[in-house]
Order: C-alpha cells, then structure tokens, then sequence
C-alpha cells in the first residue's frame, strides 16, 4: 500500500505547490486526482516518485520511505512503481513486444537492453500481459502502426511488465476519443483490481474520473479539498 504523509513541496521559486499533502491508498484501490491548472497533481505524481524532490515529509511504498532513499535505492525503488503517460512514450521504431519489455529495465538504460538477450520468463509474461490488455494479434507490428488506444495498451502492459507495486497514471485518455477512453479507464480499473495494486490517476475529465474510480482526491492550491466517493463530489469542490 501507499501511504503520503504531509507531504510539501516548495519550488525554488518560492511557490508553495503543496501543503500537507496527506492520504492512503489501499492495494486494489483506484484514485482519481483531480483539480484545476496549477493545483499541485503533477507535483504531487512526481514528489511520489522522487522526479521532484518533496521539501518534506513521507512517501511510504510498503513501508520503504520513498522519501529518505540514496540515488542507488532509489533506482531499484521506481522500478516499483508502473508509469503510464499521455503520450505513451512509446519507442516508435520498436515492435509492441521490445516496447513491453523496455519496462523490464525501466527507461534510463533501455537502450543497453538490445545488447543483452531477454530471459524467456520475460518474454512469456510480455505476452501474458499483452494479451490481457488486447494485443496479442499486435505483438511484432511497430508502435507508429497503431491506434491511440492501442498504443496505451501497450504502455499498460509495458508497465505491468517490471511488477510494480504501484501505478502512476497521467492523464491516460487525454488523447483518446471519448469511447476509447472509457475503455482504457475500464481496462486500468479492472488490471488493478486483479493485481491488487494501488492506482494514482491524474484524470483531466472529472466525468470519467467519476464514473471508473473508486475514490477522488480533489486538489486545490496545493492542498486536499475533496478526498470521498465518486459520489460525493459535488460541483463547489
Ligand atoms: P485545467 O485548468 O487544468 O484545464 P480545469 O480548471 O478545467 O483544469 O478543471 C478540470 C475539471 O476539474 C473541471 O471540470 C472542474 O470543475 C474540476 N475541478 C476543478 N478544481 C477542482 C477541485 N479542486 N476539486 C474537484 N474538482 C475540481
Ligand atoms: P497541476 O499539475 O495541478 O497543473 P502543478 O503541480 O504543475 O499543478 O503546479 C503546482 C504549482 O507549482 C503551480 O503554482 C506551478 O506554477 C508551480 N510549479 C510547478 N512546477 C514548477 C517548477 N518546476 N518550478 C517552480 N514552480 C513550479
């Protein structure tokens, strides 16, 4: 499980980008963060991460403090954690399978990985994965071959690929029409269901948000606003 604690992040620029941040996610749980441009979600996303260093207080991933760890421990911790984009960050020249297991070795030394050959377990969980996630007719086709929603498959699998303990999600249907979106959120919902895993979204559409997740976290100037049901927010949060 997850667990923020107080978490602040002051830039050097003297903006406050979050206040006592404070909340747990269960394994299983799906939470949808919302709140205006400028309220503080991707700080948050990458204070949990460590791609910005939190000013104070505590992530607790399993009960390692994310917070308080070295560069080396830090590496092999995000390679706990499942990120999945917008953009997908695809490789575009690669096949859907050499994208999947680029997650095995997390992105900084990916481009070593096709020196070394992939253990078959790895090869036989890509597969696994890409065919839980609708891509097994896809597998060798290049990633500039497919759709919007394919392409987000594939960053799905590609994450569930290195077994985190956690997924990361920004804004995942921002470039998908609306039916497609619906189903890559149901899809998400569904793999950590299954998984058991924690699930952060930052989601742009508080419509989708209410409709797939199972608890929103509302931000607003840094700080949490709504932390409820889907069913509890109402339109002055
Ligand atoms: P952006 O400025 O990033 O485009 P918006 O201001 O359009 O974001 O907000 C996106 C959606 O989230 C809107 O539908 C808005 O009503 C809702 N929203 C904004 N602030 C909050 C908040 N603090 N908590 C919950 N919902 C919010
Ligand atoms: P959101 O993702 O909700 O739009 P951000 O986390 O991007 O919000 O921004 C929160 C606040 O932190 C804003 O006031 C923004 O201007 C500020 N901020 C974000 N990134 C930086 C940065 N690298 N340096 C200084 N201020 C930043």
């Amino acid at each position: 499980m997850l667990s923020v604690q107080k978490l602040t992040k002051t830039y050097k620029t003297g903006d406050k980008a979050l206040t006592d941040v404070s909340f747990d996610v269960a394994k299983g749980q799906v939470v949808g963060l919302i709140g205006p441009s400028g309220a503080g979600k991707s700080t948050l996303i990458r204070c949990i991460n460590r791609l910005v260093e939190p000013s104070s207080g505590k992530v607790l991933l399993n009960d390692t403090d994310l917070v308080k760890l070295g560069t080396g421990d830090l590496r092999r911790a995000r390679r706990r954690i499942g990120m999945i984009f917008q953009e997908y960050a695809l490789v575009e020249r690669l096949t859907v399978m050499e994208n999947v297991l680029s997650g095995r070795l997390g992105y900084v030394s990916f481009w070593r990985s096709f020196t070394r050959k992939f253990p078959g377990a790895d090869i036989a969980k890509a597969y696994r994965l890409l065919d839980r996630v609708g891509l097994s007719a896809h597998v060798d086709k290049r990633a500039d071959a497919l759709s919007g929603g394919q392409r987000q498959r594939v960053g799905i699998a590609r994450a569930l690929e290195q077994d985190p303990e956690l997924l990361l999600i920004d804004e995942p249907t921002a470039s998908l029409d609306p039916k497609t979106s619906r189903q890559i959120m149901r899809l998400i919902v569904e793999i950590c269901r299954e998984q058991e895993l924690p699930a952060i979204i930052n989601i742009h559409d508080v419509v989708l948000a209410q409709q797939f997740t199972d608890r929103i976290i509302g931000l607003q100037a840094g700080k949490v606003v709504f932390d409820g049901p889907p069913s509890g927010l109402t339109e002055d949060v």
